[in-house]
Order: C-alpha cells, then structure tokens, then sequence
C-alpha cells in the first residue's frame, strides 16, 4: 500500500492512500483494511476502507465488524444514532425524510 500526506498550496492537507492487487483482493473478501493516521504522522484516526459492489453490500459489511451505522442525513451531514431516524430516513434537524428507509443516509 502506498500513503503519503500532500499539502495543497491552500493550505489543505490529503491523504493519499494507494492499494495494490493485494488489497483490492482483501477488498473483494470483505476484509476492511485499516489505516492509521498516526503512521503519517497526522492525529492518531483510524481509516477503515471496504469494497462492494452496492451501497447495501458495504454497509453490511461495516455493519458486520463495526457494530450498527449511524443514519447520516444526505441534506445536512448531521449524525443521528436513533434506530428509528436510521429505519424510516428521517433527519430531525431538517424535520424531514431526507434519508433511504433502512440507509445510513
Ligand atoms: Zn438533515
């Protein structure tokens, strides 16, 4: 795997993260490869990176070694961790059903 930190001349830092044949089989496998920023010398977050073929397979994946999703609503970016907003889509800042019923967004 290739990582590297780059700086834009805006001052914006990027993190560049290159995956070869094995981790694009480790990806297929449903295997996350887990990266931490602490090896870039940035602050000490984790990056998990997994592959699927749908939106629906990878949340399952996540789901299966990170515990349950929080719903993200698509309008707002805000987090909501309650199980209902997740079910139906709804975002209670927005007061509306912004989210798939079932998504994380
Ligand atoms: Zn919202």
């Amino acid at each position: 795997m290739i990582k590297a930190v780059l700086r834009t001349s805006l001052g914006q830092t990027v993190v560049l993260l290159g995956l070869s044949g094995e981790n694009v089989t480790r990806l297929m496998a449903d295997e996350p490869i887990k990266v931490n920023l602490a090896e870039l010398g940035m602050p000490p977050l984790q990056i998990a990176i997994v592959g699927g073929r749908t939106e629906a397979d990878i949340t399952a994946q996540l789901e299966q070694h990170f515990g349950p999703l929080p719903f993200t609503c698509p309008r707002c970016r805000r987090i909501s961790h309650h199980p209902d907003d997740k079910r139906y889509g709804y975002c209670g800042h927005c007061h509306d059903y912004t989210g798939t019923p079932g998504g994380t967004r």
